[in-house]
Parts: structure tokens; C-alpha cells; sequence
């Protein structure tokens, strides 16, 4: 019998949990902030950006969108980033990519302060994830795949996980975080041969490879568990994900719909993330307001 995972339920209760930690912040006078970048004017950026910010507004976060023309030169952008960084009420840093052709993104995100960089995608943040280093930020989509996992207690320890796509964005960081708990995880890529094969060994099979209907129902062992991250919109309009949900439903022993999957839940790790590099600048700041108040009772 098939298991809908309700990632829209799953992320209202991350969202909670968000915004129980925001006020306990506001309690003390501390007020997280997060600044999305938005350059140019794509439709599909321009809704994203919006459904950010109203999330991180509900959450009580402080919220502002830049929005800049998409003519902004590279050392424009730059500069705005640095003057985020400097920013102390500013504690998450979003750059809405792809970024209008011209700009260079992998230099962008370089130059987020990693401390802030809330999509974790800054090399600093990528090492961390690699080596192990649990203090680094893990970009958001990755990381609300594997809580839909948890909150679904669908162990990852000892089950073969399959993940197809292998984007900076995705699929390599998601690879990382289940191998990191422990499962024995398998990338597979558009070069990849016999991918149905490949496939049916999975217990956790995640589709992120931007392929309408790829992973077919015949390609899913029977009883697995099946996280579809892709996003597609149809000539039609439809949106669908990276696996025939219609065949799929009829094999798998659970599964993320789309829209109402992962979708929602990257918007949570968002808020996650930006209120996790809050707390720990808060920290920083009252451990160095300590140690100057030491050395001024030391002096007296
Ligand atoms: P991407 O950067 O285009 O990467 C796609 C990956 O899929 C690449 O590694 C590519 O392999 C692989 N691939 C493409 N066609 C394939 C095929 N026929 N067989 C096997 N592998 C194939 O995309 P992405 O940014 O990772 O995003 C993937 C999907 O997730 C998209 O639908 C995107 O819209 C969606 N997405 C959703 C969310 C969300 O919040 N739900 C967030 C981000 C992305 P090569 O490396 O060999 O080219």
C-alpha cells in the first residue's frame, strides 16, 4: 500500500519549529535576517523570490528582496554582496540563480560570506559537506529531502540509495548527506548505462534530473521508497516531476508528489539554514561582548 509523503504537511511542521526558535530569539532582542538578490526579471525567479519571502516573514524572520536590474554589472553585484556581508542585521544571503547571462555565478557565490551563505553553495560550505564537517550550511534542497526522509522514518543507515543527477545543486550534495548517514549510496548521471537496472536496486530512489516522467514505474523496486525532486512544467501547463507518478504509485512503497513534495520543504531549510547562521552569529557576538567584558574586569 502506497505512502503519499506530504511534503507541504512535513514543511508547515518544519516552519513551526522555525518560528517557536525565531521568537525565543525575539525574546532577547535578536531578530534573524535574510536578503535575497534577485537580478533581472524571469517570472519563475521573480515568484520563487516572492514565495521566500513571505515564508521568512510568517517565520518572523526579517526579510528583504534586492532587486536589481538585469543589467547589474559583476562588480556591482559584488559590491551589493560585500555590503551584505558587512551588514549585521543581515545573517542569510540568497542570490536567486541562474543569474542573467553576462554575470558570472560561480565568482557570485564566491563571494557570499560563507557564515551567510544560506543556500550553501559557497566552495567553504561545499568542503565542509565533503569532508564530514556537520558546521558547514547544506544547501536546501538536498538537506529537505533527507528531512522528509526522517520525518518519514525512513532509515538511511544501510539502505542503497540511489540518486539520480549529480548537480551542485542536488544531486551531489544529497549523495553526500545520505552517505553521511550512513547509506551506500549510488550517482548516476545522463551518461549512465542501464539506468532501469540501476535503479531497481534501490531502497531510496531521488530523481533530480529535470527529465518529465523519466523513471519510469518499471525501473522502481517494488516497496521502495521514491523522492522526486524535479520540477517540470508541461507544454499543457501541467507541472510533473522526474518519475511517472501514475506508474509509480502503483510500485513504490512510498512517495514525494508534485507539486506538494520537495518543493516546500526547500523553502523550510531555507528558513532552517538562515535561522542556524543567526543563532550562531548571535553567539559569536555575545562570545567576544564576553571576553571584552573579562578583559575589562581584568584591567580594573
Ligand atoms: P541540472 O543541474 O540540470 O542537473 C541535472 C542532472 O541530471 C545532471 O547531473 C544530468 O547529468 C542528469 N541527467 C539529465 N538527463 C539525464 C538522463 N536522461 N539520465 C540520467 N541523468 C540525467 O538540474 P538540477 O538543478 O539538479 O535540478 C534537477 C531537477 O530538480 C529539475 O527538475 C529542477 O527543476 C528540480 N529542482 C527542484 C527543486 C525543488 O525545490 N523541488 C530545487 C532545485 C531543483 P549530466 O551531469 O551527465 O549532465
Amino acid at each position: 500500500m502506497l505512502r503519499l509523503l506530504d511534503g507541504k504537511a512535513m514543511a508547515l511542521t518544519v516552519r513551526e519549529r522555525v518560528r517557536q526558535a525565531v521568537q525565543a530569539l525575539a525574546r532577547q532582542g535578536r531578530t534573524p535576517g535574510l536578503a535575497v538578490v534577485l537580478v533581472g526579471d524571469d517570472p519563475a525567479s521573480q515568484v520563487y523570490v516572492r514565495n521566500k519571502d513571505r515564508a521568512a516573514r510568517e517565520a518572523g524572520i526579517e526579510a528583504r528582496t534586492l532587486l536589481l536590474a538585469a543589467s547589474t554589472r559583476q562588480v556591482e553585484l559584488e559590491a551589493r554582496i560585500n555590503e551584505l556581508n558587512q551588514d549585521p542585521s543581515v545573517h542569510g544571503i540568497l542570490v536567486q540563480l541562474p543569474l542573467p547571462s553576462g554575470l558570472d555565478a560561480a565568482r557570485i557565490v564566491r563571494a557570499i560570506d560563507p557564515a551567510k551563505d544560506v543556500d550553501g553553495l559557497h566552495p567553504e560550505n561545499v568542503a565542509a559537506l565533503a569532508m564530514g564537517d556537520s558546521t558547514g550550511l547544506v544547501p536546501c534542497t538536498p538537506a529537505g529531502c533527507v528531512e522528509i526522509l526522517d520525518q518519514s522514518q525512513v532509515p538511511l543507515a544501510g539502505s542503497r540509495v540511489v540518486v539520480l543527477g549529480r548537480s551542485a545543486l542536488v544531486g551531489k550534495p544529497l549523495a553526500l548527506l545520505c552517505l553521511q548517514r550512513d547509506a551506500t549510496v549510488t550517482i548516476a548521471h545522463s551518461k549512465t548505462l542501464d539506468l532501469p537496472q540501476l535503479c531497481a536496486q534501490a531502497d531510496i530512489l531521488c530523481a533530480a534530473v529535470g527529465r518529465p516522467e523519466l523513471v519510469r514505474g518499471s525501473w522502481i523496486r517494488p516497496g521502495a521508497c521514491v523522492i522526486d525532486v524535479g520540477i517540470n512544467r508541461l507544454a499543457s501547463g501541467k507541472l510533473v516531476g522526474d518519475v511517472a507518478f501514475d506508474e509509480a504509485r502503483l510500485v513504490a512503497g512510498s512517495l514525494t508528489p508534485v507539486p506538494g513534495g520537495v518543493g516546500p520543504m526547500t523553502i523550510a531549510m531555507l528558513l532552517e539554514n538562515t535561522l542556524r547562521a543567526a543563532q550562531r552569529s548571535f553567539a559569536k557576538r555575545s562570545g567576544a561582548t564576553t571576553q571584552v567584558a573579562r578583559a575589562r574586569q581584568e584591567r580594573c
